[in-house]
């Protein structure tokens, strides 16, 4: 009758912990995976389609940063302007 308080067997026990640890591994591994995916990417060049214009002359557009030929202010980067709908 004793014998049912050793009704937990090590074995399982050992198996269930096995699981747990290799359960963590897997959410720990996964996302370092996809980090590295992304870091592959060379981030180091900027964006081809980024453009400058000045602030007070937006007719004013260069590919580059640098001064506008009009007032020499700094250009400043030009963001893509979501459409004005109405
Ligand atoms: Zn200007």
């Amino acid at each position: 009758m004793f014998d049912l308080l050793k009704s937990k067997h090590p074995f399982l026990m050992k198996t269930n912990i096995i699981l747990t640890f290799a359960a963590a591994i897997t959410l720990a591994i996964v996302p370092t995976i996809a980090q590295s995916a992304t870091d592959a990417k060379p981030s180091s060049t900027a964006p081809a389609a980024q453009k400058y214009t000045c602030p007070m002359h937006p007719e004013v557009i260069s590919d580059k940063p640098g001064k506008c030929p009009k007032c020499g202010m700094n250009l400043v980067v030009l963001k893509a302007q979501p459409t004005p709908k109405g």
